[in-house]
C-alpha cells in the first residue's frame, strides 16, 4: 500500500507534468459504470458518473500538493477554486501519457479506470487493479470532515507537539505504541512499513502501553519516524507490491528496511514474531524489542 513516501514520489512525478494544464474532457472504465450504476462507490465518490465527468470538464491543474497519503489537485473553473483529493488505496497509480499503450505493464494498462483527456492533447490516466482508491471533487476541504482531522505534516513545525499532546492524552495514552503512531489523527502519513521500521530502530516493543514511553523516547521515536519517511522520500518509496511512480519506475526502500517483512532480525539473527495490533500484522524482534 503507498504511504507517505510513495504518494510524495506520485505528486514530484505529476506536478511539473501537469500543472497549468486544462481537462478537455474524460472517460471512464465500462467497470466503473457498471460498479456504480449497480450503486457502488467504486473510485468515484460521492458524485455520479456522469457529474463527476461534466464537473471535472475545463477544470484547469493549478497545483499538485501531497497531504498526509493524499494527492491533492488544486484546481479552477470560472474562476472558482476546486480540489479533487485522490488516494491510492492498495494499488491506484497515475499516468501521464499519450495513449494508453505507454502503459508498460499490462495489470496496470488493463485496470486503467479514469482517463482525462488535456486540451493540449495527453492522457492523464488512473490505473488500480483492486480498485480501493478514491477520488472526491471538492469546492475546498471543509467539504469532507475526515481531512480537516488529520495531524499535521510530519515536517512540520507543529507535529511532534501534536503528536506528544494526543500520545499523553486519556485517549491514546493506554494504547500500544505502534496503534498510536499508526493513526493519521496523531502523526500523518505513518502506515505499517514505517511504524515497524522506526519502532525497531528504537527498541520500542509494536505493543508497549505508549504511557509506559518516557517523554524523551516519544520525541527521539517521533525524530525517527520523520527521518524514515525523509530516507524512504529519498530512495524513492519502497515498492512492496503494487505501488509504481508516475513514469513506471520503482522505488528501492524496499532494499533499506530492517524489519517490516523480516523473518530473521536484521541485528541478531533471531527469528522475528508477527502480532496483530490494531488489525495489522505488526512484525518485531523479542529479542531487541522491549
Ligand atoms: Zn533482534
Amino acid at each position: 500500500m503507498p504511504e507517505l513516501p510513495e504518494v510524495e514520489g506520485v505528486v514530484r512525478d505529476l506536478a511539473p507534468l501537469m500543472e497549468g494544464r486544462t481537462i478537455k474532457q474524460l472517460s471512464v472504465s465500462d467497470t466503473v459504470v457498471t460498479s456504480k450504476s449497480a450503486g457502488k462507490e467504486t473510485i468515484i465518490k460521492g458524485k455520479t458518473v456522469e457529474d463527476f465527468l461534466h464537473d471535472m470538464e475545463q477544470m484547469q491543474i493549478q497545483r499538485i500538493v501531497r497531504r498526509s497519503k493524499y494527492i491533492y489537485f488544486h484546481l479552477q473553473k470560472h474562476n472558482q477554486p476546486h480540489l479533487l483529493v485522490s488516494h491510492l488505496g492498495m494499488t491506484g497509480a497515475w499516468f501521464v501519457v499519450e495513449s494508453p499503450d505507454e502503459i508498460t505493464e499490462e495489470k496496470f494498462r488493463k485496470h486503467a479506470h479514469i482517463f482525462l483527456e488535456m486540451e493540449d492533447g495527453g492522457l492523464l490516466i488512473y490505473s488500480d487493479i483492486r480498485r480501493f482508491g478514491e477520488m472526491r471533487l471538492l469546492q475546498s476541504e471543509e467539504d469532507f470532515p475526515p481531512l480537516l482531522e488529520m495531524a499535521p505534516e510530519p515536517f512540520s513545525e507543529v507535529a511532534l507537539e501534536h503528536f506528544l499532546t494526543l500520545a499523553e492524552s486519556a485517549k491514546y495514552k493506554g494504547k500500544p505504541i505502534k496503534e498510536v503512531i499508526m493513526d493519521g489523527k496523531v502523526i500523518s502519513g505513518c502506515g505499517n512499513i514505517y511504524a515497524t521500521e522506526a519502532l525497531f530502530h528504537m527498541s520500542i516493543h509494536p505493543g508497549r502501553k505508549t504511557e509506559r514511553i518516557s517523554r524523551k523516547r516519544k520525541i527521539q521515536l517521533f525524530e525517527e519516524i520523520v527521518r524514515v519517511l525523509q530516507e524512504s522520500i529519498d530512495a524513492g518509496g519502497s515498492t512492496i507490491s503494487d505501488y509504481r511512480s508516475v513514469n513506471g519506475n520503482a522505488g528501492t526502500m524496499q532494499n533499506r528496511l530492517h524489519m517490516y517483512g523480516k523473518k530473521v532480525c536484521t541485528a541478531c539473527g533471531k527469528p522475528t514474531r508477527s502480532i496483530q495490533i490494531a488489525g495489522r500484522s505488526s512484525v518485531y524482534c523479542p529479542a531487541c524489542q522491549k
